[in-house]
């Protein structure tokens, strides 16, 4: 499989901002956030979206899972609550294909959807 960014990220050749790491996951803020905190989630092994993780290792799954929740707590958001999304495919407008959460938070969230205009 070919090598992709988030793999380039998690082996340190692209600097990030790196919010926690275990054994299976690695958190690391996003370039462009969205909101005030915007960290992205992903597994050290790389699944192309969020159905083949879970059809391929769903231990690994909960696991980003897991950590989204880690980072919510390091970030102070656990209680003033947080969003977790991952983008599938092109109409969701996924651009990296290393399955990854976005965890977004830090103050009121919008609407989200379809587009509008
Ligand atoms: P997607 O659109 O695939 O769901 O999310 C990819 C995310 O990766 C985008 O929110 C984008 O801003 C972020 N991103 C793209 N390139 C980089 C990078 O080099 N470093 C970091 N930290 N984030 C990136």
């Amino acid at each position: 499989m070919s090598e992709d960014l988030f793999e380039r990220v998690i082996r340190g050749e692209v600097p990030a901002d790196v919010v926690f790491q275990d054994e299976t996951t690695f958190a690391f803020r996003d370039i462009r956030p969205q909101a005030r905190v915007h960290v992205l989630v992903v597994p050290r092994q790389r699944y192309r979206n969020l159905a083949e993780l879970a059809a391929g290792d769903p231990q690994l799954l909960s696991d980003v899972v897991a950590t989204a929740r880690r980072v919510a707590e390091l970030e102070g958001i656990l209680e003033s609550g947080y969003r977790v999304v991952f983008n599938t495919d092109a109409d969701a407008g996924q651009t990296v294909f290393h399955v990854h959460a976005h965890v977004l938070g830090g103050e009121p969230l919008g609407f989200f959807g379809a587009h509008e205009g």
